[in-house]
């Protein structure tokens, strides 16, 4: 069966395209990366306030394609009030996610509503778009003082 595109552009992921979540700078944050996917041209700002090793503000800034977008905007929502550690085990389930790979239903609910990016894995060019945001945020949150690539 042939994945249809409408599937993929779903009406959540078309509404965090038209209307970014936390679409900002964060002028005093204590974390900070910024993003390329070559392949697509995605382009993305992080700034991160860590208080007590939990993410307390997230924002982005940036432009790309609705995937890469959506995703961001996502992101951000999920990751308000997780720990440090919390987000990056999320990292993994989405990537394992939006790869196609199995994820066991404790960690499906844990994703929750990043699923609706779940329709990429059937697009592999689209993978790297949904990961852009959270590449960066690793890169952001382990300090690493080179923008990051999906390439
Ligand atoms: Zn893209």
């Amino acid at each position: 069966m042939n994945a249809n595109l409408d599937d993929l552009y779903q009406q959540v992921i078309l509404d965090h395209n038209k209307n970014p979540r936390n679409f900002r700078k964060i002028a005093a944050c204590t974390h900070t990366a910024e993003g390329f996917n070559p392949l697509c041209g995605d382009h993305i700002n992080l700034y991160i306030t860590v208080t007590d090793n939990t993410i307390t503000d997230i924002a982005f800034e940036g432009s790309g394609c609705a995937i890469s977008t959506a995703s961001a905007s996502l992101m951000t929502q999920t990751l308000k009030g997780k720990t440090i550690e919390s987000a990056l085990s999320l990292f993994e389930h989405f990537l394992q996610l939006i790869t196609g790979k199995a994820i066991d239903d404790q960690n499906i609910a844990f994703v929750a509503k990043l699923k609706v990016l779940g329709g990429v894995a059937k697009f592999p060019s689209r993978v790297k778009c949904a990961a852009l945001c959270w590449h960066t945020l690793k890169s952001a949150l382990l300090e690493s003082k080179h923008p990051v690539s999906t390439e």
